[in-house]
């Protein structure tokens, strides 16, 4: 979701065009329909205006999650109509949902002793209050990680740094956030992307300003890193990271990082980064299993119900659905409640799985379109066995299971009908791909490994 335009920052634009939002709003509702447009958003507000950017304000975390997945886009085109040099929209989640003063956004950052360098672009590097340990769910694959980040704020430095590591949207950001959150209220804290402090290094080099760089990295007490597999290849940010990194540790600064995979993995990074990476305590997150996602749909509603005060029409039968169904990322199972919840709002009913069905598959499926044909030349690599065998009549374990996963996969990530299932799989009956969804969706209920096998396929079937 954050969008971070680097290379765009020309410019090419003058500042004078000022948007006028009252106009803005009414194209929203010309160009959305009055339903959409009453029901998201005409309560959306113009908090700040850059030239290339705008930050919009929403009234809960609800709203912006469901406005980004389903029409930031368009809200973004609508707006270039209006000032073509936007490049880029950014949600903040304001209170009232009526404009707020710009200084607004300042002082909920100013309160706080976080170091913040005046830069526009920096300024959105700030502490999000929404990502904290108390609405952190914690289950089985982020427990460690979890305790690990209380303990440091517990007691600085007990381990230092601490390496965090994950696939994405497992919570990484949330748990950096979240120590961020904790620790500032009596440290300087520095919290950072890898990108962002490449562009701010970079922006010092042309600028001439790299002791006041130095100076501001280095003043931090708590400096908190996120996603530094970011400076892979990058020679002269990982010079400078190393510098930054050293010169924090030696003043025991407490240090924490993120990664996408542990220290040892991180190609093209200098040994020497690597072996300061890993001098602390490295742990990692891992997916969700079924309890964990199910605890944090649970931790949803409750928070959907507090800030709409209503109840969620959802029964439990459709929670354990999308627990069940979504893939094992935090950030697509939220999406995909975000949308049920939508859903259930504007149909004004209660929604049975079948419903859920289509929205999942409208999840995963907005995204790519995936064919048959690739689902079957996955499968068979993924099992290394040959395309034809799997597809022949032959009945044999090593070839039918393999069959009978991809057609399983088939109908979960495609919109094809059984029959015409059937007939990609050498023309096989409609009964035969039924026949072959139960038998897998039964095995994966209790089988581990074959959960592991269909989640690694989705993952590779959806990758590029
Ligand atoms: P990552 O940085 O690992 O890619 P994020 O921290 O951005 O993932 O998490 C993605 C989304 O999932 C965020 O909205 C975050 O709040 C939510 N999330 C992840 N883990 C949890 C959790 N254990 N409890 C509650 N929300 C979570
Ligand atoms: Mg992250």
């Amino acid at each position: 979701m954050e969008k971070i335009s680097i290379k765009n920052s020309g410019n090419t634009f003058s500042e004078e065009s000022h948007l006028n939002w009252g106009s803005i709003q009414s194209d929203f509702e010309k160009a959305f329909g009055s339903e959409i447009y009453s029901s998201w958003l005409r309560d959306i507000s113009l908090v700040k205006e850059y030239n290339h950017y705008v930050v919009l304000g929403v009234q809960t975390r609800f709203f912006r999650d469901w406005i980004t997945s389903r029409y930031a886009d368009r809200i973004l085109s609508e707006l270039q109509r209006h000032k073509l040099s936007i490049n880029r929209i950014e949600f903040k989640i304001v209170e009232t949902g009526k404009a707020i003063k710009n200084t607004k956004l300042i002082s909920t950052v100013t309160d706080r002793k976080i170091t913040q360098i005046t830069d526009s672009v920096l300024n959105y590097n700030r502490l999000n209050p929404n990502l904290n340990f108390d609405n952190f769910v914690v289950g089985k694959s982020n427990k460690i990680a979890f305790l690990s980040s209380k303990k440091i704020c517990d007691k600085l430095s007990i381990y230092n740094p601490l390496f965090i590591y994950g696939g994405v949207g497992l919570g990484k950001t949330h748990l950096m956030n979240a120590i961020g959150l904790e620790l500032s209220k009596k440290n300087n804290v520095m919290f950072i992307s890898a990108e962002r402090f490449m562009y701010q290094f970079i922006k010092s080099i042309k600028k001439n300003e790299m002791v006041s760089f130095k100076d501001f990295f280095r003043k931090a007490n708590v400096f908190i890193i996120d996603d530094i597999q970011f400076i892979r290849g990058k020679e002269g940010l990982q010079e400078e990271f190393f510098h930054t990194f050293n010169s924090l540790f030696e003043k025991s600064a407490q240090i924490v990082i993120s990664c996408d995979r542990p220290p040892n993995k991180l190609d093209r990074v200098q040994d020497r980064i690597k072996s300061r990476l890993s001098g602390g305590l490295v742990v990692d997150v891992g997916a969700p299993d079924y309890d964990l996602k199910l605890s944090i749909l649970g931790k949803k509603i409750e928070e959907f119900q507090n800030s709409f005060k209503e109840k969620l029409n959802l029964t439990q039968e459709v929670i354990e659905y999308i627990a069940k169904d979504s893939k094992s990322n935090i950030r697509e199972l939220i999406g995909i409640f975000n949308r049920v919840v939508a859903f259930s709002k504007m149909s004004n009913r209660a929604l049975n799985i079948n419903d859920c069905k289509i929205i999942l598959k409208d999840v995963y499926n907005s995204n790519k379109i995936v064919s048959i044909d690739r689902i079957q030349n996955v499968t068979s690599n993924f099992f290394s066995i040959n395309l034809e065998d799997m597809l022949s009549q032959r009945r044999s374990r090593t070839l039918a299971r393999p069959r009978q996963i991809a057609m399983y996969l088939a109908k979960k990530l495609t919109t094809r009908s059984l029959p015409e299932i059937g007939r990609k799989f050498a023309n096989r009956d409609h009964t035969t791909v039924i026949h072959a969804v139960k038998t897998i969706d039964k095995i994966s209920q209790t089988n581990d490994e074959m959960r592991k096998n269909i989640e690694e396929l989705k993952s590779l079937i959806l990758s590029d």
